[in-house]
Formats: C-alpha cells, sequence, structure tokens
C-alpha cells in the first residue's frame, strides 16, 4: 500500500479541462498543496460516462418523484448511464484504497449538496439536491470521508477534513490483512485520544458497539466496517478548538514533570494562543512532539493525536 493516503478528486478541480464549458475549475489545494502529502486520484464521471468536452450543461429534474439526469438541450436520459459508472467506479474506488473523496461543488453529477433540481416545467430549482455520482458513492461507502471544495477554502473544515482522511487510512491499514477483535481493539485504544478530541461521544459510544456486537457474535470484519462507519458519522461535526487545546493539555501532562520552568511556560502559553485563536494548531504540536522524541515518549496514542494530520499540514 503507498506511503500517501490516496483520495479521489473531481477531475475539474486538479486543473482537467472536463467541464461541460471545455475549462477547468481548478483549485489549488487539491491540485497543489495537497499532492506531495496524498496520492490524488482524479476522475469526471461525465466524460466517464462517455460525454463530450464541451457538452451540454446536464441538470437534475424531477418528475413525480423520481429524479433523474438530463440533458435539457435534447431531453436526453442519462439516468442509467450515470448509476451504473457510478456504482461501478465508487466499488473500483474503494478497491483502489481511496482514503476520502473531494467533490466538485453545485455539479448535477458531483456535487454533493445545495445542487439544483427542476421540477417539472417550473424554471426556479430548488437547491437541495446531490449530483447523482455523489449520491451513489456515499450510500456505497457511507464509512469514506466526503467533502465539496467550497468547505474546503475554510482552513478549519480542510484540516478536519484531513484528520478524517488519516483516520480512516490507519484504520484500512490496520485491517489490511484482515481484521480479528484484538486489532479492533487495539485500533480504538490508540485512536482514543484522537477521538476524544474530535467526537468525544465517539470513544466511549465505539467502544461500546465493539463490546455489544462481539457479545452478538458479529464477525469481526462487519464490526470493523460498523466501527469506521459510526466514527465517521460523528466526526462529521468540526471539532471545538478547546476540545483539541484541552487534549493537548492531557498529552503534555504525561511528560511536563520532566520540563524547566520556563520550558513548561513556553508550552502553557502555545496552548493557550492555539485556544485563543491567536497561534495556528500546528504551533503547540510541533512543541509537544519534539517533546515526545526528546523524551522517548514513542507512545502511539500521543502520535496518533499529534501527528492526526502530518504537522506541515495542520
Ligand atoms: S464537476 Fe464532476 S462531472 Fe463536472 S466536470 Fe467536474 S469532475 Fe466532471
Amino acid at each position: 500500500m503507498s506511503e500517501r493516503p490516496k483520495i479521489a478528486v473531481s477531475a475539474c478541480l486538479v486543473g482537467q479541462k472536463v467541464r461541460h464549458n471545455g475549462d477547468d475549475a481548478e483549485f489549488r489545494v487539491t491540485s497543489r498543496e495537497w499532492s506531495n502529502y496524498l496520492e490524488i486520484m482524479p476522475i469526471c464521471p461525465e466524460v466517464g460516462i462517455g460525454l463530450s468536452v464541451p457538452r451540454p450543461k446536464i441538470r437534475l429534474v424531477k418528475t413525480a418523484g423520481r429524479l433523474s439526469l438530463v440533458n435539457p438541450d435534447n431531453g436526453e436520459e442519462l439516468t442509467n448511464k450515470m448509476l451504473e459508472y457510478a456504482e461501478i467506479q465508487s466499488d473500483l474506488l474503494s478497491l483502489a484504497g481511496i482514503s476520502g473523496f473531494v467533490f466538485k461543488k453545485e455539479s448535477a453529477s458531483c456535487g454533493l449538496d445545495r445542487v439544483n433540481v427542476y421540477d417539472g416545467n417550473n424554471p426556479t430549482p430548488s437547491q437541495d439536491g446531490r449530483g447523482m455520482f455523489a449520491m451513489v458513492f456515499t450510500s456505497l461507502n457511507p464509512h469514506i470521508p466526503v467533502i465539496d471544495e467550497g468547505r474546503l477554502s475554510d482552513p478549519r473544515q480542510a484540516e478536519h477534513f484531513l484528520a478524517r482522511v488519516h483516520f480512516f487510512n490507519e484504520w484500512r491499514k490496520s485491517g489490511e490483512n484482515g481484521w480479528s477483535a484484538s486489532k479492533i481493539m487495539r485500533f480504538h485504544n490508540e485512536n482514543k485520544l484522537f477521538l476524544l478530541s474530535r467526537a468525544p461521544p465517539m470513544k466511549r459510544l465505539l467502544g461500546r458497539l465493539i463490546a455489544t456486537r462481539f457479545d452478538e457474535g458479529a464477525h469481526p470484519e462487519n464490526v470493523a466496517l460498523e466501527y469506521i462507519t459510526e466514527a465517521q458519522k460523528g466526526l462529521v461535526t468540526l471539532p471545538k478548538d478547546g476540545r483539541i487545546a484541552h487534549t493537548m493539555e492531557r498529552v503534555f501532562g504525561k511528560f511536563s514533570n520532566q520540563l524547566s520552568k520556563a520550558e513548561k511556560q513556553e508550552v502553557v502559553e502555545l496552548i493557550h494562543g492555539f485556544r485563543q485563536g491567536i497561534l495556528p494548531k500546528s504551533a503547540p504540536l510541533i512543541v509537544l512532539n519534539e517533546y515526545l522524541t526528546r523524551y522517548n515518549l514513542d507512545d502511539k496514542i500521543l502520535n496518533r493525536f499529534i501527528t492526526s494530520v502530518p504537522l506541515e499540514m495542520s
């Protein structure tokens, strides 16, 4: 398996000129900034079903409660082609080992939410749809983190999405040779600080899920899938900085008695600065990481929290 987590990205976002108007919609975060740390797999569903570039702008249409994907210029129905393509690609991408998907916003194929849906002859669309490819992908893979590029403009959303991607990638690596009860419990234990910092109720809920499902005699592969699906649901909400700062203090408490007064003061001020929104998260994390190395605290639980996103990307 590649060292870098893989993510799928709508191809127009990485600069491919595949949009209906023959242009791209390059979003530098995905096309440049992340490419050193993630393996980017571009995919364009509309080109994938055989549409040309340029092409008419296709749309979602609801008729008598049924959703279709339609070429408004000639009324051509593209629904079945897209559904079939999306099912096959969703499985292939999952088998290829992707740990996340960044979708182009507002597209009738790729948009995750607020996509235009036209009802009958009403020229004014409702904006409550999901692109048809994205709809199939997310229903077949509810455990894989997804986001649209509109949200990635917010650095906090981008950072949290990356943390979810790396968490998922860790889960995938842990289960590479098959899951067992002990592997699931080890994974949960190693990620407990990570979960406490980003989705506090999930640590307890997931621990209960593991215990209940094994009591019921569930197969470890099923338990592992249920585990990551529930975890990703809990991780959808953006965590509060205060909660992350509190977890930093817990990590600091593991070795603070080995530091001088001035060193302690420095860490306390860095965490405080992050909590106040004055410093980036990476400022206290880099220093905490240095102390972990200096004091040989090679502890997977602490490391999973500190490097939940590579420090260069925090
Ligand atoms: S939004 Fe999706 S379907 Fe449209 S051009 Fe981009 S990748 Fe292709």
